[in-house]
């Protein structure tokens, strides 16, 4: 089963991210993790993405379809990916459907995690403290959430014809929401 969770920062999508992936025995594809684990290589796309990273704006399409490429075709992980803060864009959004084509797969479920503006920035300051993520600046988070209405809201608006498409309140408790995501996957 792959599955897409779909919000704004700090919406939940890597904690329930990881409740799936143990749940699920599959593998978290979370684009935020890989491109952070670049920068901590200071390898050259670290290089290439810190400041656009540490500014709340969306790294080009083509950095992130390059990242996910090898992960979505590895045999191992076949029908057992969980895409977090993947896609983002349209083009991200078409490159997904043609990789998961090509390796003969489709997504099972899109969950949106629907939050609003208030709730996250509370959430985002309180990681802040404990994960200390720069990119979880106080000027970053506004930015980051205004990139996201901005840039995410078409994809958002593709997935939701999908009937597999399911939104689910961001703001009840982290485990409401997962007994919420188990009644979409205990079929
Ligand atoms: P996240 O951990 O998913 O909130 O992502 C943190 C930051 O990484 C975002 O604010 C973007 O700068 C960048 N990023 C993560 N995923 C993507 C993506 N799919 N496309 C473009 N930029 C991304």
């Amino acid at each position: 089963m792959n599955i897409i969770l779909f919000g704004p920062p700090g919406a939940g999508k890597g904690t329930q991210s990881k409740y799936l992936v143990n749940k699920l025995n599959a593998f978290q594809i979370s684009t935020g993790d890989l491109l952070r684990e670049e920068i901590k290589k200071d390898s050259n796309i670290g290089k290439a993405i810190i400041n656009d990273m540490n500014d709340g704006k969306y790294v080009s399409d083509e950095i992130v379809n390059k990242l996910i490429e090898n992960l979505v075709s590895d045999p191992q992980k076949k029908n057992k990916l969980i895409f977090d803060g993947y896609p983002r864009s349209l083009s991200q959004a078409k490159n997904l459907n043609s990789l998961l084509e090509t390796s003969n797969q489709k997504i099972s479920l899109i969950l949106f995690l629907n939050v609003d503006k208030e709730t996250i920035i509370k959430r985002i300051e309180k990681r802040k403290i404990i994960e200390n993520r720069s990119d979880d600046k106080s000027s970053t988070i506004l930015k980051r959430y205004d990139t996201y209405m901005k840039t995410t809201q078409p994809v958002l608006n593709f997935y939701s014809e999908n009937p597999n498409f399911k939104e689910i309140d961001g703001s009840l408790e982290i485990d409401e929401i997962t007994r919420k995501i188990d009644t979409f996957i205990n079929v």
